[in-house]
């Protein structure tokens, strides 16, 4: 008989259950909020489906503003659920316009919820969350914000700007577990998601969630995923000893010596620094220029660029900046292959005054 080792991935120990509430109550300081915080024990995107599926209703008047994929998943769960959605869909890879939202707003008053997401690691773009959430209090709409890219990249106040719902993940500024998510759920949205026929007793229902959060989260509904919750509480301990600031500060400090390294290098910045984000950074290649070469350049040196999102990026490149890449180091690999990958493909490029920007971004 052979022996077949035994795991010990297999027997992780059991989460114990009193730090649930400990856990949503951290998620909440992040977030700088006192609302319901509600886990789900899913990727991110399971979050935001369950929020779609929970307000989705016939009659019920929603803008969706669209900056990428997820935007647009989010209006057809939305459909799903009989809801009237109205898409403002930026142009492909930027971000939208607040007067576009304000326009949308003014021509559909009967709206009662607005969807956006904050920052996008597909294009690298940062939408006016604080304009757009104005606009939307103004008119007592409740507000949706996929802040999952964002959280820990950007400065995300919650309570401050009155986003009704955000819905976060871990895996990407926080550097945590995929398998595992947050969202925050203010009185407002209860109001509008708790009605006659609101969804029930599905993975999908965040009235489900209220009942676990109001019995004092003691334990989760369903089964437990102990290696996820333990993550999940490694990178709460490793962001709170960081402090939230200095990770904020991180993030800010890789976008803007990226960008200044590349500048040097000659590089077209995809959108302006002021509407790019924090986490990824695209660029536009030089005519004639297709990024897979590019991409597969810098992998052969241990650096890891990735494709433009949507149609018509052929010619862009996203570079990554967040988590555990939001340091010098990773910067300065990013800048010096791409400095390469130029020179490699024949054209001019000054790879020693580009690291020299992004050591003196660094050294402010
Ligand atoms: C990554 C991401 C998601 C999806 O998160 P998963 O945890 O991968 O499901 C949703 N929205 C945005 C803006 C993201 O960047």
């Amino acid at each position: 008989m052979t022996e077949v080792a035994w795991n010990p991935l297999y027997g992780v120990p059991v989460y114990p259950a009193e730090r649930y509430a400990s856990l949503a109550h951290r998620i909440g300081r992040l977030l700088r909020t006192d609302n319901d915080v509600l886990l789900v024990q899913a990727e991110a995107v399971v979050a935001l489906e369950a929020v779609a599926t929970s307000l989705a209703r016939p009659g019920l008047s929603a803008l969706n503003v669209v900056t990428s994929p997820y935007g647009s998943w989010f209006g057809q769960w939305l459909r799903r659920g009989g809801a009237n959605v109205i898409d403002i869909v930026a142009q492909p890879g930027r971000p939208i316009e607040a007067v576009a939202v304000a326009v949308a707003l003014d021509a559909n008053p009967n709206v009662r919820a607005l969807a956006l997401v904050h920052a996008e690691s597909a294009s690298g773009i940062l939408n006016p969350l604080p304009e757009i959430i104005a606009l939307a209090k103004a008119r007592g709409i409740v507000t949706i914000v996929d802040a999952v890219a964002s959280v820990g990249g950007h400065p995300l106040e919650v309570d401050a700007l009155g986003i009704d719902i955000a819905v976060i993940g871990p895996q990407k500024a926080l550097g945590g577990p995929a398998g595992v998510s947050a969202l925050s759920v203010g009185q407002n949205a209860w109001e509008l998601i708790l009605h006659d026929d609101a969804p029930h007793n599905s993975i999908l229902a965040l009235a489900d969630l209220k009942t676990w959060a109001d019995a004092g989260r003691d334990a989760l509904p369903g089964t437990p995923a102990p290696l996820e919750l333990f993550a999940l509480e490694a990178a709460l301990d490793r962001v709170e000893a960081e402090g939230l600031g200095q990770v904020l500060a991180r993030h800010e400090k890789a976008a803007f010596a990226s960008r200044a390294g590349l500048t040097a290098l000659g590089a077209n910045l995809w959108v302006p620094a002021e509407q790019g984000s924090n986490l990824v950074t695209t660029v536009s290649l030089p005519s004639g220029m297709e990024a897979t070469p590019i991409i597969g350049f810098a992998a052969r040196l241990g650096v890891e660029f990735t494709p433009g999102v949507g149609t018509g990026s052929s010619h862009l490149v996203r570079i990554n900046h967040t988590g555990a890449r939001a340091t010098f180091q990773a910067v300065l690999a990013n800048i010096v292959a791409y400095g390469a990958a130029l020179r490699q493909a024949g054209l001019p490029a000054d790879i020693g005054t580009a690291s020299e920007a992004v050591a003196n971004a660094y050294s402010d």
